[in-house]
């Protein structure tokens, strides 16, 4: 527990809206995988991104950060897909190290690009919402085609994502769920899409008032909220690259985990309420 905290509390820091050190493992290279039915990573070695086949075209979830579209790309193509087979593109936040490559995707693709209305001005606009102690992050501003709220969901070839707000993070972070069929069993998913503070003002944020009551509601709906597997936009919020490892040995369900979801928000929680005592607020 104590080690997952402090990896979370890192990560925490390097997923922040702002312009810090990043991680070399953002840019770096990851081999494609099943995660389970038809759901695929296609991320870089730090950071998730997603790719969900349908029949009728595939829906990419988040874009890693500007540098790394080679790699996304690339491991899109080796799975056997083209970029115009991807028909919907959805985020899970708008911070650089998400997002910033989503412009070219977009481009590449075609596609069409689904996001939050809380994150919209931030795609637009190429640069971080609210105040945060790093200053503001920046990256490639993005056309946003459709918005989607709480419970919106996303269908194509008979596969629902279904979109749960979860904001504080950003206004309009966003998590996804879905299921799949995975070798005849029926597994949830939850795309996770970052609950830390990573840097973000929580008391007197003036751009970003709403912050705390924010968070809350996110840790209050998330408590609502099963799945059998948790995957995350940083995989290591996940374990994810013990489970790929375990997985690639020949275990059959390694990604099934239905306690890493509630553990990861108590954490997140415990370490929001941390840094809100720490700022004096309550
Ligand atoms: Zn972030």
């Amino acid at each position: 527990m104590k080690q997952i905290a402090l990896a979370a509390g890192l990560i925490g820091l390097l997923c922040a809206g702002a312009a810090t050190a990043d991680d070399p493992s953002w840019a770096q290279p990851h081999e494609p995988y099943r995660i389970a039915g038809n759901v695929y990573y296609v991320g870089t070695a730090g950071i998730g991104v997603y790719l969900v086949e349908t029949p009728k075209g595939d829906i990419l979830l988040d874009a890693g950060p500007e540098g790394a579209t080679d790699i996304v790309e690339g491991n899109i193509a080796a799975l056997g897909v083209r970029l115009t087979d991807i028909k919907y593109l959805i985020e899970t936040h708008a911070h650089y190290d998400h997002i910033g490559g989503m412009a070219r995707l977009k481009h590449d693709t075609g596609a069409i690009f689904i996001a939050s209305r809380g994150d919209r001005l931030a795609l637009e606009h190429g640069r971080h919402v609210g105040d945060n102690i790093n200053g503001v992050g920046t990256f490639p501003p993005v056309r946003v085609d459709r918005i989607i709220g709480e419970g919106g969901t996303v269908s194509l070839g008979g596969v629902v994502l279904t979109a749960h707000m979860t904001p504080g993070h950003t206004p309009g972070c966003t998590m996804w769920t879905t299921t799949v069929d995975d070798g005849g069993h029926r597994r949830k998913i939850l795309f996770w899409g970052s609950a830390t503070t990573a840097g973000n003002v929580l008391v007197h944020n003036k751009t970003y008032p709403g912050i705390v009551a924010d968070y809350r509601l996110t840790f209050r709906r998330l408590k609502t909220l099963k799945a059998d597997i948790l995957v995350a936009n940083h995989p290591d919020f996940a374990d994810m690259e013990a489970k790929y490892q375990r997985q690639k040995a020949g275990e059959t369900g390694a990604f099934v985990d239905p306690a890493a979801l509630p553990k990861l928000v108590a954490q997140s929680q415990a370490d929001f309420e941390a840094e809100l005592k720490k700022e004096g607020g309550r």
